[in-house]
């Protein structure tokens, strides 16, 4: 595709903003679909932009009539219009009135952000693919739900994850279930809903590999190309921060998580990046909890740490068909990201951005992301990505200021 080729973006959070971040001195126009003042609108002026929800299918196809190429960065999304926009194409209106009809690629492929959404399907999937994973079992909503968890207790033991099929993000469509006396209340919270029961993992510590996949015109995949393993740690199930390399763990983990983030990226479908959230166990296997089909909380950090290819830019890159690099080498030896969370007050990150403004020191570097977004407690208003030449040791103690106030904001 030439590089005029016009993106056409479903949601404009940070991801989005971000993605026209590195858009821009590429000269690669995105067309945003979302409210008027959301992040990635606010950075980028474009007369594609589309207002309205990324939910709607009139919006979408309207996004769709106005571009080249769509793609998301979310993946709760309706996927029977991209089916549609993608097989059957969209309707658009000329000057003069008359309609012809377009189709318009969507990357990654609908079929790819159908199974997503649902996580039992993409379990399913990936455990008959012989990846491994947690061992889940169906549950029935509604008068029957309570039996089926009783099974599902004696099948697991306690614990064991209540898990909403669809919709669920930081931890929202979660419950851990730890005691018989907790099933009455997981009837009452999560009754509505679609849900399915997932097996413990004990787990050392949780990684996440980022892939780039291309593939050619019939879908095969042409390139499957991994970034490093990092270490993400979740507290009250939203990710705080991220470790390059992963602290603690034997040099060869990455390597593993790789081969296995790369097995479960090669049974998708389209070009993008996509992140595989793991889990590392005490036995030193490594189990798959989920994929992101997009850009990703854990890959924030390589915008500074291989510059020449962030995600976004390898989103992009991918999505046009453009030269990726054999592999992706960081420029540092280490680095942390530290999410700014929203807390009690609408100004308590403040001293947080204030410390990380103030921070200059030999062989390491903060850099500070604020997305233009109205504080909320625990919602993801910015974060700080720090790098060095040295260890990963090394740099958390230069970091422990920041932790320690991103921690104090939580309370
Ligand atoms: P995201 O914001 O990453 O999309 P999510 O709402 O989809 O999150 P999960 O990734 O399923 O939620 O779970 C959130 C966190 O809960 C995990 O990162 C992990 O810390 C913990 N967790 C999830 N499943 C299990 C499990 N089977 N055993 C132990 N811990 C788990
Ligand atoms: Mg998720
Ligand atoms: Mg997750």
């Amino acid at each position: 595709m030439s590089p005029s080729t016009t993106i056409g973006l479903l949601g404009g959070g940070q991801l989005g903003m971000m993605l026209c971040e590195s858009a821009s001195p590429l000269n690669v126009p995105i067309a945003v679909l979302d409210a008027e003042n959301a992040p990635a609108k606010q950075i980028n002026s474009n007369k594609h932009h589309v207002t309205g929800s990324f939910k709607d299918p009139a919006k979408i196809r309207e996004l769709a009539a106005n571009c080249d190429v769509l793609t998301v960065e979310v993946e709760h999304i309706d996927t029977h219009v991209l089916e549609e926009i993608a097989t059957h194409g969209v309707q658009v209106s000329a000057a003069d009135g008359s309609t012809t009809t377009k189709k318009v690629a969507v990357h990654p492929s609908w079929k790819t952000l159908r199974l997503i959404q649902n996580k039992y399907e993409q379990k399913d999937y990936l455990g008959k693919q012989g990846i491994p994973i947690a061992e889940q079992l169906a549950l029935d909503s509604g008068a029957s739900m309570l039996a089926s968890m009783k099974e599902a207790s004696a099948k697991f033991g306690f614990p064991w994850m209540l898990k909403s099929r669809k919709d669920s993000y930081d931890g929202r469509g979660n419950l851990k279930i730890s005691s018989e006396a907790d099933l009455e209340h997981a009837v009452s919270e999560f009754g509505s809903l679609s849900c399915y029961a997932e097996k413990w993992v004990p787990f050392e510590i949780e990684l996440s590999v980022i892939v780039i996949r291309t593939e050619d015109d019939e879908g095969n995949t042409k390139r499957l190309i991994p970034y490093p393993a990092v270490e993400t740690i979740h507290e009250d199930n939203i990710c705080s921060r991220v470790f390059m390399p992963p602290r603690n763990v034997a040099s060869d983990v990455s390597e593993q998580a790789q081969k296995v983030a790369c097995s479960v990226v090669e049974k998708l479908w389209g070009r993008g990046v996509f992140a595989v959230e793991l889990f590392f166990t005490k036995e030193g296997k490594v189990v798959v909890n989920e994929i992101a089909p997009r850009p990703h909380n854990s890959g924030h950090h390589l915008i500074e740490a291989v510059p020449y290819m962030s995600q976004y830019k390898a989103q992009l890159t991918a999505i046009l068909d453009g030269p990726l690099p054999e592999e992706l080498q960081p420029h540092v030896s280490s680095s942390i990201m530290i999410n700014i969370l929203g807390g009690a007050n609408a100004d308590s990150h403040d001293r947080l951005v204030e410390k990380a403004k103030s921070m200059y020191a030999n062989n390491k570097a903060v850099y500070l992301h604020l997305y233009g977004k109205e504080s909320k407690p625990s919602r993801k208003i910015g974060h700080i990505t720090l790098t060095g030449l040295g260890t990963i040791a090394e740099l958390e103690e230069f970091a422990q200021p920041l932790i320690k106030i991103a921690e104090e904001i939580r309370q």
